[in-house]
């Protein structure tokens, strides 16, 4: 086989491997097709170390170092999904950039991005990586997501990636009228993913929560490092 074959070889055997993740998400219950395009087209091998490359299209989790995952490929879908039901955010906030996988997913569906992660090599590897896949809408912070990022707010959205064991008060207060935060609360092991949307009238203000299942993430953790 010559160089070129070969190389044409992986790539087809990787949108292949692509299209059969987009298929089993499908399966579980992902509809927005936007959102499957953009599963379809991030290249989620650049976001793992080169020795679980092979693996980048499997719907699991995976190890990127310092303690951290990529999230599955399901959850950044459902997430992501949960983000758009009914709604056009243009102007998101993510907390816990960490390899940036999310972040690409998200980025050419919003005009503006804001990433917070709390751990600096890891957001730097992410910026590195993003960049050189030309996604210019996004802008990063390395900071405690607890406090959200002030300096932008309000956010028609919030997305963290990440779970605490109670909704941080910062990020409420940084959600615009009908903004919604997407984000995994409990402890290890009993964790449900929630949309707060905050509602605006002339009464006031309510923050409504809607339950989208359980669900595993690493601890959303105080301070930076
Ligand atoms: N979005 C990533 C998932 C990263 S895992 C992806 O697409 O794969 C969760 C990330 O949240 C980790 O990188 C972790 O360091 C970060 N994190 C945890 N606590 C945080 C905090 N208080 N502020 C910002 N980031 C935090």
């Amino acid at each position: 086989m010559n160089s070129l074959s070969a190389s044409n070889g992986i790539g087809m055997t990787s949108a292949r491997t692509r299209e059969r993740l987009v298929q089993k998400l499908r399966e579980q219950g992902i509809r927005n097709p936007a959102v499957l395009e953009q599963i379809r087209n991030v290249p989620r091998h650049l976001f793992v170390d080169e020795a679980l490359a092979t693996r980048a299209y499997e719907n699991t989790a995976l190890p990127i170092g310092l303690g951290q995952t990529i999230s599955q490929p399901f959850i950044v879908a459902r997430m992501t999904e949960a983000l758009f039901e009914d709604a056009e955010p243009r102007k998101v906030l993510e907390i816990g950039t960490g390899c940036g996988y999310q972040t690409a997913v998200l980025a050419p569906l919003v005009k503006f991005l804001y990433s917070v992660e709390r751990i600096k090599a890891l957001q730097d590897r992410a910026k590195q990586v993003l960049s050189s896949l030309n996604l210019r809408n996004i802008y990063f912070r390395h900071g405690d997501g607890f406090r959200g990022w002030a300096g932008h707010a309000p956010y028609d959205a919030i997305i963290c990636a990440a779970a605490p064991t109670e909704v941080p008060m910062a990020l409420l207060k940084q959600l615009s009228p009908g903004g919604r935060l997407i984000i995994p609360i409990g402890p290890e092991g009993r964790q449900e993913l929630i949309r707060i949307t905050r509602r605006v009238d002339a009464r006031g203000e309510e923050f409504v929560t809607q339950r989208l299942g359980l669900v595993a993430f690493v601890p959303l953790v105080q301070g930076v490092r």
